[in-house]
């Protein structure tokens, strides 16, 4: 099974709910201050709301409160301020670890011999629930160096899958689908192909 993230991300309201009509439950938003109004609006769905964006240290409480997930968890000062900031007595927030999995100096995530401290550290904080390992690769258009770079995440995810418990490998949007789920992706994030070009 596969679960599917519609990333909302520039979507209006009216939009989300048509999609959550269909029976879409999970979606993804990347900024903050465009996701709170949004996430309130559509409070009587009782949707599953993905954090998906970079997280900044500012936004830790509001994300911590709003979401459900946060897949781009990539330093330990933000992992952190989220298990201090989730409300005791809530389901604890389920975070995934972004890998840099390209070695792309412009991208968020941590560098792929950094990961396993990074999961210790996390393991030990009591508001976070550790779920799993999240990638988004360089653009690439042919399917095979598309599949290089999700088997290198999909190979740090299964070195670590036992130890921690994990159930997510996130990895794949529009653009490289085929080839996440042909490398072992139990979460995709998809936009584009769901809701059409963002406005
Ligand atoms: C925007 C975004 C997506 C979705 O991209 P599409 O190309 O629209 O499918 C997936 N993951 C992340 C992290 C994103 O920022």
């Amino acid at each position: 099974m596969v679960r599917l993230v519609a990333v909302s991300k520039t979507q209006p309201v009216e939009r989300i709910r048509l999609l959550a009509a269909l029976g879409q439950r999970d979606f993804g938003e990347n900024y903050v201050r465009e996701a709170l109004p949004k996430i309130e609006a559509l409070r009587d769905l009782n949707l599953t709301w993905h954090f998906i964006g970079r997280v900044q240290s500012n936004k830790t409480a509001e994300i911590a409160r709003a979401f459900d997930w946060v897949h781009t968890v990539d330093r330990d000062r933000i992992a952190r301020r989220l298990s201090e900031q989730r409300p005791a007595g809530w389901a604890p927030l389920n975070v995934c670890v972004q890998v840099n999995i390209s070695g792309e100096t412009s991208k968020s995530g941590v560098a792929p011999d950094a990961v396993e401290p990074l999961l210790e550290a996390i393991a030990g904080l009591p508001r976070l629930r550790l779920r799993g390992l999240m990638a988004l690769p360089a653009p690439e258009t042919a399917l095979e160096r598309q599949r290089q770079a999700c088997r290198a995440l999909a190979q740090i995810y299964a070195r670590c899958r036992e130890r921690h418990g994990f159930d997510t490998l996130s990895m794949g949007t529009s653009a490289d689908l085929q080839a996440a789920i042909l490398e072992g992706a139990t979460c995709v994030r998809i936009g584009t192909a769901l809701f059409g070009p963002r406005p």
